[in-house]
């Protein structure tokens, strides 16, 4: 094996705020239109959630991770920590509401396409406060990088930015689901990773009356200079079966895809992510973190994201470190 790929040791230590739900996943000849019904193939209940998916992904490719977040006390919440228990994600700054259920997420995948559709429904991520925040402080500032999506709420996700930042702990966010973001929270991160779609909201409700249609339409590097402008050092996004493209200092470099057999895109994007900041923390921890070791970053990430096309599922489907090794040395 390059050396190159050998873990560092101690591993490198990320911080993952985000949601944790119990994915429920039909499959069907074709996504539904408005107002249709279909008859559907066979049913799963898969651990999953953005948070949860991430947390996952980069314990598998080799860091140290603890999760901040919150679960209900029942059967999906008890289920979804045995899940992360086993991939070695640290769960003391994971609660447990009395008032809410575990999250869902009610997801369609389309036999013809692969494509899917998915509905969250939040529950005890909805209760992730700050508060909640403020007393998982400790995993925040020991961390090499916080990474955090957008499946809990606004408010405790700027509040643990702002604890990261504070620390010079490295601030990460996929914004996922697409949101517009406050300013108090685009000053306190430095790398945004987005999907195409996002990616087009996102500069579009930075721009007064921005059209999402349209800026899809710009080039790639031109929305990723857009996004740069918003404040972030470093402008990620995932470009699906054509790999991903990153912008640093206003320049943008594209990764190239790895050339799969895809049958579930579900959980690809969050394999990119969870590996991406891994794979960066390892850099960072051995203080080499350049250009050249960001595009290594994203090219594990579209290693990972390939790989978890390959199987159904979210969490089920993220690979473990030697499979991305294995892929990127097949190159
Ligand atoms: P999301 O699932 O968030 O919409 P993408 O579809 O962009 O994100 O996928 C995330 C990453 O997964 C991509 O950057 C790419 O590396 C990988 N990926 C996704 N679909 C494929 C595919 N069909 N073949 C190879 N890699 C893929």
């Amino acid at each position: 094996m390059p050396s190159a790929y050998v873990l560092t040791m101690p591993p490198p230590s990320l911080c993952i705020l985000g949601s944790i739900n119990m994915d429920l996943v039909v499959r069907a000849p074709s996504l539904p239109t408005p107002g249709q019904t279909l008859l559907g193939g066979p049913f799963d209940t898969l651990p999953g959630g953005k948070g949860a998916n991430q947390a996952v992904a980069a314990a598998r490719a080799g860091a140290s991770v603890a999760m901040i977040g919150m679960t209900g006390r029942d059967d999906f919440g008890s289920r979804m920590r045995a899940v992360l228990a086993e991939n070695a994600v640290s769960l003391a700054a994971v609660g447990t509401a009395d008032t809410a259920p575990t999250g869902v997420a009610l997801i369609t995948v389309a036999d013809d396409t692969s494509d899917n559709t998915i509905i969250v429904a939040p529950g005890a991520n909805a209760l992730v406060t700050p508060n909640h925040v403020d007393r998982a402080a400790g995993a925040i500032i020991s961390a090499d990088v916080l990474l955090m999506q957008l499946e809990v709420p606004l408010a405790a996700v700027t509040r643990a930015a702002q604890i990261a930042k504070d620390a010079g702990v490295t601030v990460m966010l996929n914004a996922a689901p697409a949101a517009k973001l406050p300013w108090d929270l685009l000053a306190a991160l430095d790398v945004l990773i987005v999907n195409q779609s996002e990616a087009a909201h996102i500069v579009a409700a930075a721009t007064m009356g921005g059209d999402p249609d349209e800026v899809a339409r710009r080039p790639v590097e031109d929305q990723l200079d857009a996004i740069e402008r918003l404040g972030v050092s470093c402008a990620v996004m995932t470009l699906g079966a054509d790999g991903a493209a990153v912008s640093r200092s206003r320049s943008t470099r594209r990764v190239s895809t790895f050339a799969v057999d895809a049958v579930d895109t579900v959980g690809a994007g969050d394999a990119f992510c969870g590996v991406f900041a891994a794979r960066w923390a390892e850099h960072q921890a051995s203080s080499s973190l350049d250009a050249d070791a960001i595009i290594d970053a994203a090219t594990w990430a579209c290693a990972a994201g390939a790989l978890a096309t390959t199987r159904r599922g979210a969490i089920p489907s993220i690979p473990q470190r030697s499979e991305i090794i294995r892929l990127l040395c097949s190159r």
